[in-house]
């Protein structure tokens, strides 16, 4: 995985050596200046035209064309049916076919997607895939040239409307200089836009329902405002809004409306886990039509080698968030006192003080039942006869064999544990059933271990004296 795609933890190749910093990013941060902070005084100089201008145009002609054309049906379902061709460009190709590599495609394929993807206006497959494989490789650093540290605004068309602010950090693209489709598309880039952009949409309406205008504005210019936006949501949305069902370390999330809004590539938390994978949503009821597109693509055999991470790394990943969930809910609950907190007392010790407040003996601990004689469910009766007595027996079916609730309960009115412990054969009741199964930190797994080989002083008594009689 890491020899193919750029991972944050490996160096790259043709980064400076480091000597003095062990984290990439902090050492480019330091050694690179950055442009000054945007002002107004100094926005002429500061603005990046030529986006600014697209990014202007394209919405106001869109605004021109609905307060002055009439929309024809017709119309409307090409310019959907449009929106999903030259979004797929993008979502398809140049996303997950040239960044990602996450499959193979035929000549043919290829020379449809750098076409469709160019009547997106998005940029060049080149220029585009070189600042995603920097988002991946820098995700929420100052080299990830849509860093959603810096805002929703920011991440959906700030870093477009300005001059960059730091060169992106490096990625490698030197697979995507080789290949000559791409190197086609470089050649004939305004051709292509301007054809696939405007001139397409606008002429086949003209030719088949004769509506020149609502093909011109409609499924040219307001189109592409959507394809437009449903990218930049990649970039915004799919990094604020949702669930991180497979990693939380970075701000990419998983949410059904970015799924909608993207063609199928909201399921971001999944894609920055497992980028090479050429799916974003892994469950069949999840919208991800550019994963469609490519498994008919492949059906076809238009596409091949569609890449799939192992099922059972995904699962473990999902183990970790739901297990850290779990810990979360874990940590907010009252736990019984642990061994080493509660007092050793002897059995005549105990038997003493129970003439004085109502102590009851049941596997090994000793429990206050103050507060509860009155609310026992069977009765006050049964408990007052065990007051000073060992119970083990009758509260585990002797007498009823009392519900896991019911020992969860009598563990929290624990207050002293039997000098000798429990009788050999019992010490699984002495566990409340609520921690049997526990989350542990790995740090926590070590100490228990060590403390179960070594033994601490208490329990090495426990173990070694015999019940008492
Ligand atoms: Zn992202
Ligand atoms: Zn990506």
């Amino acid at each position: 995985m890491s020899s193919v795609y750029p991972s944050k933890s490996t160096p790259p190749t043709d980064a400076p050596e480091i000597v003095e910093f062990d984290n990439y990013v902090a050492h480019t941060l330091k050694a690179t200046k950055p442009l000054p902070p945007m002002r107004w005084s100094n926005l002429v100089n500061e603005l990046n035209w030529l986006s600014t201008a697209i990014l202007t145009i394209v919405p106001a002609m869109s605004i021109l064309g609905f307060l002055t054309t009439k929309l024809r049906w017709e119309t409307a379902l090409f310019a959907v049916f449009y929106y999903y061709v030259t979004g797929l460009g993008i979502t398809a190709g140049y996303h997950r076919l040239w960044a990602h590599r996450s499959y193979n495609a035929s000549k043919p394929l290829q020379y449809f997607l750098a076409m469709a993807g160019a009547g997106a206006v998005e940029g060049s497959i080149k220029w585009w895939s070189r600042g995603h494989r920097a988002h991946h490789r820098y995700t929420d650093t100052e080299l990830d040239p849509y860093n959603a540290g810096e805002g929703l605004w920011w991440s959906h068309v700030g870093w477009m409307l300005l001059k960059p602010r730091r060169k992106p950090g490096v990625a490698d693209v030197s697979d995507l200089s080789k290949n000559e489709i791409i190197r086609w598309q470089h050649r004939h880039y305004l051709t292509l836009i301007l054809s696939m952009g405007i001139g397409v949409p606008t002429v086949i309406p003209w030719l088949f329902w004769g509506d020149l205008r609502g093909g011109f504005f409609y499924a040219g210019f307001a189109r592409l405002m959507f394809v437009h936006h449903s990218t930049f949501c990649v970039n915004s949305l799919a990094h604020w809004l949702g669930e991180a069902p497979f990693d939380d370390k970075h701000t990419p999330r998983d949410h059904v409306i970015t799924a909608l809004a993207t063609i199928g590539e909201g399921y971001h938390n999944f894609h920055h886990q497992f980028p090479m994978d050429y799916r974003n949503a892994i469950k069949w009821y999840q919208y991800d039509p550019t994963k469609w597109f490519i498994w008919v693509c492949y059906q076809l055999g238009l596409a091949s080698h569609l890449k799939v991470f192992p099922d059972n790394e995904v699962r473990k990943g999902q183990l970790t968030m739901q297990l850290k969930r779990l810990r979360e809910t874990q940590d907010q609950l009252a736990w019984p006192s642990d061994n080493n907190d509660l007092p050793v007392i002897s059995y005549e010790s105990f038997v003493e003080q129970s003439a004085k407040r109502p102590l009851i003996l049941v596997a090994g601990f000793i429990h206050d039942i103050t507060n509860f004689i009155e609310e026992h469910p069977g009765g006050p009766h049964y408990l007052v006869k065990y007051v000073g007595k060992d119970a083990t027996t009758a509260f585990f079916g002797g007498v009823y064999d009392h519900s896991n609730a019911a020992h969860n309960l009598l563990a929290m009115k624990r207050v002293g544990v039997l000098h000798g412990g429990l009788p050999t054969g019992l010490q699984e009741k002495a566990i409340p059933p609520s921690q049997r199964l526990k989350v542990a930190r790995y740090a926590e797994l070590s100490a228990t271990s060590a403390n179960s080989s070594g033994g601490s002083e208490h329990d090495g008594e426990k173990e070694s004296s015999p019940p008492p009689a």
